[in-house]
């Protein structure tokens, strides 16, 4: 153990990783309107280099942010002295990168040679979860194949599979994992997906019927520019990787970057912030190479986008308050998929619009496939509630996945009840 948290830090070393040494994630829940607005000038603050992980939002709902060592006296000065009390969720951030980055070693020790082999409780580089899509395609290729929809900024493939018994443009449901790079369980739980749509897909009922009349599109690496930056250089990046114009800070919210009420409130114009939207919509070849695929497919019925964390299930709209057309239909199957998902292991679920439920956030995505008429247009924020965050510990994936599998398939099910 010992040898190989030193080789960790010997390879944080050599590609000179970010650390995150007595970083402290802390916890503000504001009781006012006063407190909310303690918390948002600090997040104003560029010097402090703070890390929103959950944005404030109003009162009684919790603001979680990474605030680094050096910056820990004054963060914590400044609330105390405006009485705004906190909690700290993770003591010493590094002590949990630590641990993930002496599995991702441990599994790299070899590439596996199936999928039934592969490791699915453990977090993957990006290229054990490339093997890992070649071998699924090549041990069923009447079912699966893999398609390139287009090239990242840094010129990776921008890959999907595609899930099908057959037939010409049949209806499709498709669900992606990973646009937030760090979001670590949303890609490891999408190859779970795709592992337990090969394996159920005679077997389980439910599945077999909406195969025979859908196909299903998993991206499984939404930002694979992204994803490979979070594992050589800074664990917590979340944007894509795109050099900004004018600008030193690097890369766009790609959950902004979508042409749905586009630069409005709830993303912002600073290329330096992490909710940053972008010189324009679909600047992103990342959010373009969807675009251009959901308009050229024509044929897609639900869209599913996953994130982490706060154990969520949102439905439009995101930039304005104006309820969608469908909100009553969307809350109910809201309501379903979150009974099924808790059904499991009682995980706890809240649902309703982006807006009313988080905060305001403009361009993001089912915003955009909704307005596209995709009528069934979701978005997830899977587990946990801020005990780890984006750091959440590798023996919570499967079950975080198979949770949401239920959440996912009764929507499926409602949408293969609805197509016409
Ligand atoms: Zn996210």
């Amino acid at each position: 153990m010992k040898v190989l948290v030193l080789l960790a830090a010997l390879v944080a070393a050599a590609t000179s990783t970010e650390t995150f040494v007595g970083h402290q994630v802390l916890r503000i829940t504001p009781t006012s309107d006063e407190e909310l607005q303690v918390v948002q000038e600090l997040q104003d603050l560029e010097e402090l280099q703070l890390d929103f992980w959950l944005e404030p939002r109003g009162p009684g709902y919790p603001v979680d942010v990474r605030v680094p060592f050096p910056s820990l006296q004054s963060f914590k000065a400044h609330l105390e002295a405006n009485g705004v009390s906190y909690s700290i969720m993770i003591e010493d951030v590094q002590a949990l990168v630590d641990n993930e980055q002496t599995e991702l070693l441990r599994s790299h020790r070899q590439l596996p040679l199936s999928t039934n082999t592969f490791d699915y409780a453990t977090y993957h580089t990006l290229d054990e979860i490339y093997t890992f899509m070649d071998l699924l395609v090549a041990e069923n290729p009447n079912l699966v194949s893999k398609v390139e929809i287009g090239r990242s900024t840094e010129n990776r493939p921008l890959y999907v599979l595609k899930f099908s018994k057959g037939g010409t443009n049949r209806p499709a449901v498709w669900i992606d994992t990973g646009i937030h790079s760090r979001e670590w369980v949303t890609q490891a739980s999408g190859v779970w997906f795709a592992k337990k749509i090969v394996v159920d897909h005679e077997n389980d009922e439910g599945l077999a019927s909406i195969l025979d009349q859908m196909d299903i599109f998993l991206e499984i690496v939404t930002n694979p520019d992204g994803f490979a930056f979070t594992q050589t250089q800074n664990r917590m990046w979340r944007k894509t990787r795109s050099k900004q114009s004018g600008s030193v800070c690097i890369g766009v919210d790609p959950n902004r970057n979508w042409d749905a009420g586009f630069g409005g409130p709830g993303a912002s114009r600073n290329p330096c912030s992490e909710t940053y939207h972008g010189p324009y919509a679909n600047s992103e070849p990342e959010v373009k190479a969807i675009v251009d695929f959901v308009k050229s497919h024509g044929n897609i019925k639900a869209f599913i986008s996953i994130h982490s964390y706060s154990q969520l299930l949102l439905y439009p709209y995101g930039y304005t308050r104006t309820p969608v057309p469908d909100q009553k239909e969307l809350h109910q199957i809201s309501e379903k998929a979150v009974t099924a998902l808790s059904s499991l292991y009682g995980t706890n679920y809240k649902y309703g619009s982006i807006f009313t439920t988080i905060y305001q956030a403009s361009g993001s995505t089912v915003d955009w496939t909704y307005n596209q008429g995709i009528k069934y247009s979701f978005t997830f924020e899977l587990r946990d509630t801020g005990r780890y965050g984006f750091l959440l510990p590798a023996k919570q994936i499967v079950p975080t996945a198979q949770e949401t599998w239920l959440a996912l398939k009764t929507i499926m099910l409602y949408t293969r009840d609805h197509l016409y």
